[in-house]
Parts: C-alpha cells; sequence; structure tokens
C-alpha cells in the first residue's frame, strides 16, 4: 500500500562544527519520502520554487516518489539554516526564509485522496489539517510536529492532534505541550486529545511508544560517528509509514517492529549531510543493522 506524504520541501543550509553545507535538498517531507521508499510507494505533497535543482527532482525520481503533488511555484524555495553545537545534540536555527511556502495551500490529486497510510510530517498545523479535509477515510494518519508550532500555533495544533491515530514529538515538544516533565505522564496527557498512538523521540537515546497494548522503549542504533543529524526524526517517521504500509493486520501488532526500523534508517541519515546516506543506502544495510540493533537489545 502507498504512503501519502505531506510537509516542506526545502533547501537546507547546515553548519556542524567539522563543516558546512549549502542548499542541500531538505525538508520534513523530502526525508520522510526517502526514508519510506526504502518499503512502500511515496506520494510526496509540497511546494518548490524555480530555484529548485533538477538534479534534486532526479534524487526523488531515483527513489520512485510520486510527484503528482509536488506544485512548482513562482518564487524561492523554503530554505533553512541550522548549526549544530559539538555536541551534536543542540541545534540553533540561523534563518528561516518561507519563500514559495508563504502562500503553499496543499491540493491533492484525485489519485492521492485514497491513500491509505498518511504522514503528516512537519509543517504548519493547519496545512495538516487540510491535507486530511481532502482524503477519504484512511487506515492510519500519522502527524509529526515541532516546537515552532507549539509556540505561535498552538489551537491549531491541538485540534490537528484530535484528528489522528498517531502522534510523534520530541520529548522536550512533549513537556512543553503537556506541563509535564515525567515521560509517562506527557503521554497519558497527549492520548486524552485523541491519538490511540503516542511517540516521544529521545534523539540518540531512542524513541518512547505508548499506545492500548502497553508501552515500547525503542532503541537507537549506536553510532560512532554522527556527521549530521538534520532530518533523522523526519527519517524515522517516514520509514515507520512505509513499513507500517507493507505489513497486514492490525497497526498494534507491526509498529514496535516499524519504529526499530524507522530507528534503523535515522541512524543512517545521520552518518551524512542532508540526505546524502540516505540516497546512497539499500535496504539489504536496513535489514542487517536492524539484525545487529536487534542482538544488541536482546537479553
Ligand atoms: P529535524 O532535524 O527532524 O528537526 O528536521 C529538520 C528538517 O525540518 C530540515 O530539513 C528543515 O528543512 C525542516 N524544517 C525546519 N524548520 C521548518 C519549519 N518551520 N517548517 C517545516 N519544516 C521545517
Amino acid at each position: 500500500m502507498s504512503v501519502l506524504i505531506v510537509g516542506s520541501t526545502a533547501l537546507d543550509s547546515i553548519k556542524t562544527p567539522k563543516a558546512e553545507n549549502p542548499k542541500l535538498l531538505g525538508g520534513s517531507a523530502s526525508h520522510a519520502a526517502v526514508a519510506a521508499s526504502f518499503f512502500a510507494p511515496v506520494k510526496l505533497v509540497g511546494v518548490v520554487g524555480e530555484d529548485f535543482p533538477k538534479p534534486y527532482i532526479q534524487l526523488y525520481r531515483k527513489h520512485k516518489i510520486n510527484l503528482d503533488g509536488l506544485q512548482l511555484k513562482e518564487g524561492k524555495t523554503f530554505h533553512w539554516s541550522g548549526e549544530y553545537e559539538v555536541n551534536m545534540d543542540n541545534r540553533q536555527t540561523l534563518l528561516t526564509e518561507l519563500g514559495v511556502f508563504e502562500t503553499f495551500t496543499p491540493h491533492l490529486p484525485e489519485s492521492h485522496k485514497k491513500s491509505p497510510f498518511v504522514l503528516l510530517a512537519n509543517i504548519a498545523p493547519s496545512l495538516q489539517a487540510h491535507v486530511l479535509d481532502q482524503m477519504q477515510r484512511p487506515k492510519f494518519i500519522i502527524a509529526d510536529t515541532m516546537d515552532l508550532w507549539l509556540n505561535i500555533a498552538l489551537k491549531d495544533l491541538l485540534a490537528l492532534i484530535g484528528r489522528v491515530d498517531a502522534f510523534v514529538l520530541n520529548e522536550s515538544e512533549a513537556h512543553q505541550l503537556t506541563e509535564r516533565s515525567n515521560i509517562l505522564h506527557a503521554a497519558r496527557e497527549i492520548h486524552k486529545l485523541g491519538p490511540k498512538y503516542v511517540i516521544i523521540k529521545k534523539g540518540h537515546n531512542g524513541a518512547f511508544l505508548s499506545s492500548p497494548r502497553g508501552l515500547f522503549v525503542c532503541p537507537a542504533y549506536p553510532l560512532e560517528d554522527v556527521v549530521d543529524p538534520t532530518g533523522a526524526g523526519d527519517a524515522f517517521v517516514g520509514a515507520i509509514m512505509g513499513y507500517l504500509a507493507t505489513r497486514s493486520g492490525p497497526i498494534e501488532k507491526n509498529l514496535r517492529r516499524a519504529m526499530v526500523y524507522g530507528s534503523v534508517v535515522a541512524s543512517f541519515c545521520c552518518e551524512g549531510f542532508g540526505l546524502t546516506r540516505l540516497t546512497k543506502l539499500k535496504r539489504p544495510e536496513i535489514d542487517k543493522r536492524v539484525a545487529e540493533l536487534e542482538k544488541l537489545v536482546r537479553f
């Protein structure tokens, strides 16, 4: 089954203590779409400007990502720039130029409206909601967010959370949203807002799932060298959705393993700047690392 992904399609300029790379292919939807494409057919919904490099379109195509929902508009592509501190965990946003995103309204082609799996990657919650308005009864909806929307669009975000099956956010965002410093309490509060599944990302410490079947602690794959963690969270949720779209049976049955796949694909994402590692990745490498991770956590 296919996965519909809406989110940002961006040019990312990234600075780490070791290197600097301008205008790489980025955006929440780009990372998520490439990650999901290792498992299932992907339909991307987003917007780019006239400056969007042709080789980046070819990268999407290389991953067989359906681009019927990608709008090309007069103006500049969304440009985001961030700088990491030495620990590679703390990041500062240096610049956000909305460009064509300023007037973006996601329009779904007819062929996209029946997609069974919907990933609302990080983007303004009102736009995420607009995508849902156009969908016809998806099987499973997951939404991601970022602190910006908690700060400037909380009302829209709360309305959106009430409409999704699963909600994904960082640990710090979970604390901010619920005003609870304990992760179990925070998850419980988020369930009260609507979602059956709550996934809390903990960076290099893995992720946490709260669901009707109980709790799951998902490990992160230990890496010696983190080159650039940009988009790891998007790759995590993209791979989760790609994996789920290939499995039969209830979501609950497959979600834990999906998270382990997400964690592994996210680890590959961190091994290169932007999408450079993921766009060279092959499926057998993912399966091998999942098997290694399984051995690492078995006791
Ligand atoms: P992550 O490292 O998982 O937080 O994701 C980083 C990605 O989010 C980058 O590729 C950025 O282009 C994208 N991004 C940054 N700010 C925004 C924003 N305000 N809206 C949508 N996407 C964003």
